[in-house]
């Protein structure tokens, strides 16, 4: 533990140190070697913690370890009375957890704690959902700048929670030493914490971004959009929200200083419904990816179908194949991204074709669009310039596949794969040995979220901090 504490950046303010999830606990050598302030927490198994010790005996420790200089202890609201005097110096963290849900009287159990009279309130709840975490930060909005209040949503849910609670001037908040060392579900590891993040530079007048998608764990925005906000000085923080009901997540956050979201599957479709204005584009093609917040107004855009034309295009002409009026084009796939390639590339070809396993998918597509429709079968016989794959095929874990015959691929035709993990698929490898020019999925992100970033900043995006952001976080 001691270890773990030295290796733990300067700016690490204070260690909790979990004495109840340790085997065997050398209380003196813990607190003389200490590198910094420590809280020390000796949770019961009642209270969600590891400790089966007596009562008298778990607090004892906990005693011991304030007369031993530990400069927290964090002691259960039932067990407060229990703790006795402590010595001068020692804070007093009186907390309560719920690891089910968020109780609907967050004040009532507040004034229960500072009932106890605690140097630091603390609540722990457990976020159902993002929706559960409004309520945290409101108390937190309410109250933390009068009394020292520690205030967190637990759950991966709930994880807005632990980063904002810089915004609304919380005494403190958690993360873990590392990812999978996590103390409590939903902590953020402390490097994504000070670093991604910026934790310590979150104040009131922070802008709050995000991304709305489920799932949302894996995505590449946060590190994306953040690196951005730093490069330029923004004072700003874009976070993964979990969402299941949109609307109910609008409302839940615009009250935040909520000014931007990049929305993904599924919900770019709903999306469109509950904006203010959309650009046409958007409005035609059924989805919103980007929206923006002004005065009280959500305005949805595309920017999917520019940033895929715009890696069209430069392909086209590194290839030498200009102008693209002139050249064939294949869309493999039918669904969202096809959808947004398609309408990007309409009318812009010198003949589109949309090619889908379900062909009645890419037939209705191709309707809605006047381009030609046809089998998978069927598509080596359209002979394409630029070919574009718009199918979750050759995606991670089923790496080793393809979605199209190797004798398809030829040189100097572009070959645009929309999948991103693996970046280079098998398909993008098979293209570049038969001399094709190659587009990879991760151009078109980083195209759609230097849109995003220029449309709520006003400014060009940092595209090389985006860019090595990306790389980082790809390892
Ligand atoms: P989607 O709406 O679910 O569509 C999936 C498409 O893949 C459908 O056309 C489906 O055909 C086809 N497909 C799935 N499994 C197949 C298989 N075994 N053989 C042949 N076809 C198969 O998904 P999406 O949102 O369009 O995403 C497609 C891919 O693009 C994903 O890998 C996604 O990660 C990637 N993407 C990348 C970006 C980016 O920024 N680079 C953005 C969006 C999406 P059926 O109609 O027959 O089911």
């Amino acid at each position: 533990m001691l270890a773990a504490m030295r290796a733990l950046p300067p700016r690490v303010d204070v260690v909790e140190l979990r004495l109840d999830l340790m085997e065997s606990v050398e209380l003196e050598r813990l607190c003389s070697g200490k590198d910094r302030p420590v809280i020390a927490t000796n949770r019961p198994v009642r209270a969600g913690g590891g400790s089966t010790a007596p009562e008298k005996a778990r607090l004892a420790v906990l005693r011991r370890a304030a007369e031993l200089g530990a400069d927290f202890v964090d002691v259960e609201a039932d067990a407060a009375a229990d703790l006795g005097a402590l010595p001068a110096g020692t804070g007093r963290i009186i907390s309560h957890h719920d690891y089910e849900s968020t109780p609907p009287d967050l004040d009532g159990l507040l004034s229960r704690l500072l009932s106890a009279g605690p140097d630091v309130a603390k609540l722990a709840v457990t976020a159902r959902d993002v929706t559960d975490v409004a309520p945290v930060l409101r108390l937190l909005e309410r109250r933390a700048r009068q009394i020292p209040l520690i205030a967190v949503s637990m759950g991966e849910a709930g994880m807005a929670s632990r980063v904002l609670a810089a915004k609304f001037g919380a005494f403190l908040s958690y993360a873990s030493r590392a990812a999978g060392a996590e103390a409590a579900a939903g902590q953020v590891p402390v490097a994504d914490m000070l670093g991604m993040y910026r934790f310590h530079r979150i104040g009131p007048a922070t802008a709050l971004y995000g991304v709305v998608a489920k799932p949302v764990a894996h995505s590449m925005s946060p590190a994306v959009h953040n690196a951005a906000f730093d490069a330029l000085g923004l004072d700003a923080v874009y976070l993964p929200f979990k969402v299941t009901d949109v609307r109910a997540f609008l409302e839940g956050f615009e009250p935040f200083d909520l000014r931007g979201l990049s929305v993904t599957i599924p919900h770019k479709e709903a999306m469109l419904a509950l904006v203010d204005d959309a650009e046409d584009l958007a409005a035609r093609i059924g989805a919103v990816n980007t929206v923006t917040i002004r005065h009280g107004r959500r305005y949805g855009c595309n920017t999917d179908v520019g940033a895929a034309l715009g890696a069209v295009e430069r392909a086209v002409r590194r290839a030498g194949m200009e102008p693209l009026s002139d050249r064939r084009v294949l869309i493999l796939g039918a669904g969202g991204a096809a959808r947004a390639i398609a309408y990007g590339l309409r009318a812009k070809t010198g003949g589109l074709t949309v090619a889908n396993r379900t062909v009645e998918r890419a037939r209705r597509l191709g309707a809605e669009l006047g381009a030609e429709a046809c089998s998978l079968d069927e598509m080596p016989a359209v002979e394409p310039d630029v070919l574009v794959n718009c199918t979750s095929v050759g995606m991670w874990p089923r790496v080793e596949e393809s979605p199209v015959p190797r004798n398809m691929l030829r040189p100097g035709m572009v070959v645009f794969d929309c999948v991103y993990n693996p970046v280079r698929t098998r398909l993008l490898r098979e293209a570049e040995a038969a001399g094709a020019v190659t587009v990879t999925g991760l151009e078109w992100f980083l195209d759609q979220a230097a849109a995003q970033c220029e449309l709520w900043t006003g400014r060009p995006a940092p595209r090389k901090a985006m860019e090595q952001a990306l790389a980082a976080r790809l390892g």
